[in-house]
C-alpha cells in the first residue's frame, strides 16, 4: 500500500467519520449508491473525500484495500486493479477504537439513543463530522500515531506475549494429574503458549481432554478424564473472577461436558499451586484427594461415602481445619446422569452429568488446605483497577432512584405484561447491579412467569390460566426478601447475589434461597405453589448433588406420564410408601419423596435418575413429554419467547444450557456496555441471529475461560483488557480475545465431531410445534435449522456443524485436522420428529 504519511493521514480520519456518517444516514450517500450500482460485491466500502487525497477504502472479506481516487475514476470503477493489502479487521477495529483511543474520544460522544430521530439525529451527525474534521486536521500527531499503529499492528501482535517469556503471572504454570488406577499423582508444566492460546478454565480443559482421551471412550469408564479448571484470572482480586469449570465427556449427552461453579473452590485450586487438576482411571475403593501445602494424598473415603455434601464438608473440616472442598452426594455416588459436583455446601457445577463421572471414578471429594500466593505482573495496577471498579459497583448498588424502582418491581412486571413490553428493553446496568445484589436471581421470577419466559406445566401451560399471580407471587424475589437472613457470595464478588432465608412459620432457619431456575423448575413447571416444599427440595437436591433444572424437568415429565395414565400408583412403591403414591400437578405432597427416590435410585427413581431422554425409552409412549436438547433438560427460559436461546440450546457443544454463550441472553441485559470494542447486534431474522450468535460465542468462551461470572456482563463497563494486562502482563486486544474464544469453541465442537455428537435433537414442543394457542407465546414457532446454518457459516463450521479444515488451521488447531476424517456431523433435521 503506497501511502505518504504526511499527506494521506487525513483521509484515514475522514474515513472514520464517514463510516459513522454512512451508517447513520443509510443509503443517502451518492457515492455509496454509485458503488452499489457498479455491483462490486463489496462487503463494505468507505469513501474518504478529503481532497486532494480522496480515497476508497474497501473491506472485502477479511482484507482491506486502499485506492486513492479522483472524480474521473468513478467512470471506470469496475476496472480498478485493487490490491488487497492489509488485515481488514485490524484496520476496522482501529478506527472503531478497539485498538486505540478513537472511540473514547469520538464515538462514545456519538452514541445515540432509540429516541433520537430525524433532525436531531442529523444535528448529532453534523456535530460529529465537525468534531472529527477538527480533530484529524488539527491533531496531525494523533492521526500519525493511529496510522503508524495500524501499519505496525501485525508485528506488534506477534510480540504480544514475548516480554512475558519465562514469567508466570496470574497462573502457576503447573497442572496436577491424578491417576486413580495407580493411585499416583504427577505434575506437568504446560508451555506458556498453551495458556496464551487457551487461557484457563474449560479452555485449558478442552485442550488437555481432547488430546488425552481416546475417542468413543465410555463416559462412566476409567478412560474418561475429569478436569477441575479455574479461570485464568481466578484467585486474583479481579472482581467476579471466582468461577471454575469442571469438564469431561458427558454421560448425559455423549459429547463434550462442562459445568461452572462459583464460591471459593476455584480460587482454592489456584492457591494450591495448580492451574487445573485432572483425574484419570478409577479407584478400586472410594477415595478423596487431599492437597495440603507440602502433601498430596489419596485417602480412603470410607467414612464419608454415603454422606451428603454438607456432612462431607463438616467431616473433612473437622479433620483438617479451614479447607475448601468439592464433593458429590448420593446423586454422583449412584451415577445419576443428572448429578453434579458441589462446593461451599450448595454451589453446584450442575450440568452435563459430571457428578456421575466423579462417582464412576470412586472419587468422593477433593479437599484443599494450601494457600500459596500467585505472582501478579503489576499488583499495584490490579488493586487500583479492582478498587475503582468496586467503587463503581457500590455506587450502583446505592443509587437511590433505582432503589425505588427495584421496590416497585412486582407491579412493574404486571405493567410489562399488559403493555407487551419485553423486560430486556431496560438496559440499565445500575438496575441489574442493584437487583442482583438485593434480591438475587429470584428478582426475575415474577416477571419471567408473567411474560412467558418461565415454562408452565411442562411447556403446555399459560401462567394466566394455570398458574396465576396469587399462586406464584410467594416465590417472587421481593416476597422472599422478608425472610432474608444473610448474603452468600463467591470469592472476589462485589455483588454477592446469593442469600440465606429464615422462615419461622415453616420452622426453617438459614436455608439457601433457591435461584430463579430452581424456583421456576419446581413451581410453574409442575404447578406447585407450596414455597416450603420448594425450599426443602432445593436443600435436599443441593445436599445430594442433583441438578435442580434437570430434576425439575424429570418431575414435570413424570407428572405428565401420570396424567396420561402411563404411570400408576404401584409404579411409585418405595420404602416410605410401600403401597406406592400418585404425584400430581398442583400438589406438592409427594414431590420431595420423588426427588429422594431419584437420588437413591429407588424404585422408579432408578429410571428417572438418568434424565428424561433415557426415561422416555423405558416408559412406553412418553417421548412427547420428555423436554430436552440432546439429552439435557432445558433451563427455565422458554425459547419460544426468546428465540435465539434455542440456537444455543441446540448448537452449543453442551446442549440445553442458558449459561452457554447466547447473543439473545447477553442482550437481555446491558451486555453491550461491558467492554469497549465489543458489541453484539442481533435482530429477528435467522441470519442476524446466527451472526450475532457466532460473535457472542467467540467472546464468551474467552470470558468463561478467564473465570468471570456471567452477571458481570450486565453491570456496566468492566476494565477487562487492563485487568488482564495488570495480572498477566499480556497486552491482549478484544480481537485477541475473540480469536482465543473462537479457538476454544471450535475445539469443544471438534470434540463432539469426533464423538459423533454434534447437533443435538430438540423436542418439538420446545420449538413451538405445534404453537401455543393462548398466552404470551401464542403462535410462536422457532426455525432452529435456519438460525443454525447462519451460526455455522459465521463461525467457520460446515453445514453439518463440523469445523472446516481452514478454520482449524487458522486457529492453530492443526492437531485436530487428522480427526476430520472420522468426524460425524448431523445433516438431518435437529428437530426430533418422534417427540
Ligand atoms: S454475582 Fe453471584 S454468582 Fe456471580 S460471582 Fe457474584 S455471588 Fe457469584
Amino acid at each position: 500500500m503506497n501511502v505518504d504519511l504526511k499527506s494521506d493521514v487525513k483521509f484515514i480520519g475522514m474515513a472514520a467519520f464517514l463510516h459513522a456518517a454512512i451508517s447513520y444516514v443509510k443509503n443517502t450517500s451518492i457515492m455509496r449508491k454509485k458503488l452499489e450500482k457498479n455491483d462490486l460485491n463489496l462487503k463494505l466500502a468507505l469513501i474518504a473525500t478529503d481532497l486532494p487525497n480522496a480515497a476508497l477504502i474497501i473491506f472485502e472479506d477479511k482484507q482491506v484495500a486502499v485506492k486513492p481516487l479522483a472524480e474521473k475514476d468513478w467512470e471506470n470503477i469496475n476496472k480498478w486493479d485493487i490490491k488487497i493489502e492489509g488485515d481488514c479487521q485490524t484496520f476496522f477495529d482501529y478506527f472503531m477504537g478497539r485498538l486505540g483511543a478513537v472511540r473514547p474520544i469520538l464515538f462514545r460522544k456519538l452514541k445515540t439513543t432509540p429516541y433520537l430521530t430525524g433532525s436531531l439525529k442529523l444535528l448529532k451527525v453534523l456535530w460529529f463530522v465537525k468534531t472529527s474534521v477538527k480533530l484529524f486536521t488539527e491533531n496531525i500527531s494523533l492521526s500519525e500515531a493511529m496510522f503508524y499503529k495500524f501499519y505496525n499492528y501485525g508485528q506488534e501482535k506477534r510480540k504480544l506475549f514475548s516480554e512475558q517469556e519465562g514469567d508466570k503471572f496470574g497462573y502457576n504454570g503447573k497442572i496436577l494429574w491424578v491417576d486413580l488406577d495407580k493411585m499416583e499423582v504427577k505434575e506437568e508444566e504446560p508451555d506458556t503458549e498453551i495458556y496464551q492460546k487457551y487461557l484457563g478454565g474449560y479452555g485449558l480443559g478442552a485442550y488437555y481432554i481432547y488430546n488425552r482421551i481416546k475417542p468413543d471412550s465410555d463416559p462412566l469408564g476409567p478412560e474418561n478424564i475429569l478436569g477441575f479448571c479455574p479461570g485464568l484470572l481466578t484467585g486474583t482480586t479481579a472482581p467476579f473472577s471466582g468461577r471454575y469449570m469442571i469438564c469431561a465427556k458427558s454421560p448425559l449427552t455423549g459429547g463434550w461436558g462442562d459445568a461452572n461453579s462459583g464460591g471459593r473452590f476455584g480460587p482454592a485450586i489456584k492457591k494450591s499451586g495448580y492451574d487445573a487438576i485432572f483425574f484419570t482411571g478409577k479407584a478400586e475403593k472410594p477415595v478423596y484427594l487431599l492437597i495440603e501445602e507440602d502433601n498430596i494424598e489419596l485417602i480412603s473415603a470410607s467414612e464419608i461415602w454415603g454422606k451428603d455434601v454438607v456432612e462431607t464438608e463438616n467431616t473433612l473440616t473437622e479433620k483438617y481445619g479451614r479447607c475448601d472442598i468439592a464433593s458429590i452426594g448420593l446423586g454422583g455416588e449412584n451415577r445419576s446422569l443428572i448429578s453434579g459436583i458441589v462446593n461451599d455446601s450448595s454451589r453446584i457445577a450442575a450440568r452435563s452429568g459430571l457428578g456421575a463421572v466423579m462417582g464412576s471414578k470412586n472419587l468422593k471429594a477433593i479437599c484443599i488446605t494450601g494457600k500459596q500466593r500467585l505472582n501478579i505482573a503489576n499488583k499495584e495496577e490490579m488493586m487500583k483497577l479492582t478498587k475503582s471498579y468496586i467503587k463503581k459497583i457500590n455506587n450502583k448498588k446505592n443509587d437511590f432512584i433505582i432503589s425505588y424502582f427495584v421496590k416497585l418491581a412486582p407491579s412493574f412486571a404486571r405493567l410489562l405484561r399488559l403493555t407487551n413490553i419485553h423486560y430486556s428493553n431496560f438496559k440499565i446496568s445500575t438496575l441489574y447491579a442493584q437487583f442482583l445484589a438485593k434480591i438475587g436471581t429470584p428478582f426475575f421470577y415474577g416477571i419471567m412467569t408473567n411474560v412467558g419466559d418461565a415454562p408452565i406445566k411442562n411447556y403446555t401451560g399459560v401462567a394466566k390460566k394455570e398458574f396465576q399471580k396469587k399462586r406464584y407471587k410467594k416465590m417472587d424475589g421481593s416476597y422472599l426478601q422478608k425472610y432474608y437472613s444473610g448474603s452468600v457470595g463467591c470469592y472476589a464478588c462485589p455483588l454477592r447475589c446469593g442469600a440465606k432465608l429464615s422462615i419461622p412459620e415453616y420452622d426453617i432457619e438459614d436455608i439457601d434461597r433457591p435461584e430463579y431456575e430452581t424456583l421456576a423448575a419446581f413451581s410453574g413447571l409442575i404447578l406447585n405453589d407450596d414455597l416450603k416444599s420448594i425450599l426443602l427440595i432445593n436443600d435436599y437436591l443441593n445436599r445430594q448433588g442433583i441438578d435442580t433444572i434437570s430434576c425439575g424437568g424429570v418431575v414435570a415429565f413424570t407428572l405428565e406420564c401420570v396424567e396420561k395414565g402411563l404411570l400408576k400408583k404401584e409404579d411409585f412403591k418405595c420404602k416410605e410408601y410401600p403401597e406406592g403414591f400418585l404425584p400430581k400437578w398442583n400438589e406438592s405432597e409427594y414431590i420431595l419423596t420423588l426427588c429422594k427416590m431419584i437420588a437413591k435410585r429407588e424404585g422408579i427413581g432408578d429410571i428417572l435418575a438418568d434424565g428424561v431422554k433415557k426415561a422416555a425409552k423405558e416408559i412406553k409412549d412418553s417421548k412427547k413429554f420428555a423436554i430436552h436438547a440432546g439429552g439435557q433438560e432445558l433451563p427455565m427460559h422458554d425459547a419460544r419467547l426468546t428465540k435465539g436461546l434455542m440456537l444455543t440450546y441446540v448448537t452449543d457443544p453442551t446442549p440445553g444450557r442458558h449459561t452457554a454463550a447466547s447473543a439473545d441472553y447477553f442482550l437481555v441485559g446491558p451486555g453491550n456496555n461491558f467492554l469497549d470494542g465489543f458489541k453484539v447486534k442481533t435482530g429477528k431474522k435467522p441470519k442476524k441471529k446466527g451472526k450475532a450468535q457466532a460473535k457472542t460465542a467467540k467472546f464468551i468462551q474467552s470470558f468463561n475461560s478467564l473465570g468471570l461470572c456471567m452477571f458481570s456482563e450486565w453491570c456496566g463497563k468492566y476494565p477487562l483488557l487492563e485487568m488482564i494486562k495488570a495480572i498477566t502482563g499480556w497486552n491482549l486486544s478484544v480481537e485477541d480475545l475473540l480469536e482465543i474464544g473462537w479457538r476454544i469453541q471450535t475445539l469443544r465442537q471438534m470434540f463432539n465431531a469426533r464423538e459423533g455428537a454434534i447437533r443435538h435433537d430438540i423436542s418439538k414442543r420446545a420449538i413451538g410445534d405445534p404453537p401455543m394457542k393462548k398466552g404470551p407465546l401464542k403462535g410462536n414457532k422457532i426455525n432452529v435449522e435456519e438460525m443454525a446454518q447462519y451460526y455455522y457459516e459465521n463461525i467457520g463450521f460446515k453445514e453439518d456443524g463440523i469445523p472446516k479444515k481452514e478454520t482449524l488451521e487458522e486457529l492453530d488447531l492443526d492437531f485436530c485436522v487428522s480427526d476430520l476424517s472420522d468426524a460425524t456431523g448431523r445433516p438431518e433435521s435437529v428437530v426430533n420428529e418422534s417427540l
